[in-house]
């Protein structure tokens, strides 16, 4: 998955850090370094990074196709006595 994060808007706040450490990392104060083609592997975890950024600075492919509460009714079978 590629990914860009717009370093005008990020503000340092390293949520993205802490969710998807193999993806980003804080150097210094603000000094956010990433890896643009991150690992499939990384989806879920670059999927909360994502959510979690308070300026909406990072912008990845592919990300919409993730459910995080997979879609499963509840079957309800009813039994008349
Ligand atoms: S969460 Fe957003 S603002 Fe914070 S370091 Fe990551 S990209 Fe920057």
């Amino acid at each position: 998955m590629r990914l860009v994060v717009d370093l005008n808007r990020c503000q340092g706040y390293a949520q993205c850090a802490f969710l998807a450490p193999d993806v980003f990392a804080l150097h210094g104060e603000e000094s956010l370094v990433y890896n643009p083609q991150a690992e499939e592997g990384q989806r879920e975890r670059l999927a909360r990074a994502v959510a979690a950024c308070p300026v909406q600075a990072i912008l990845a492919d592919g990300l919409d196709d993730v459910d995080e509460e997979p879609a499963e009714a509840g079957q309800e079978t009813s039994h008349a006595r």
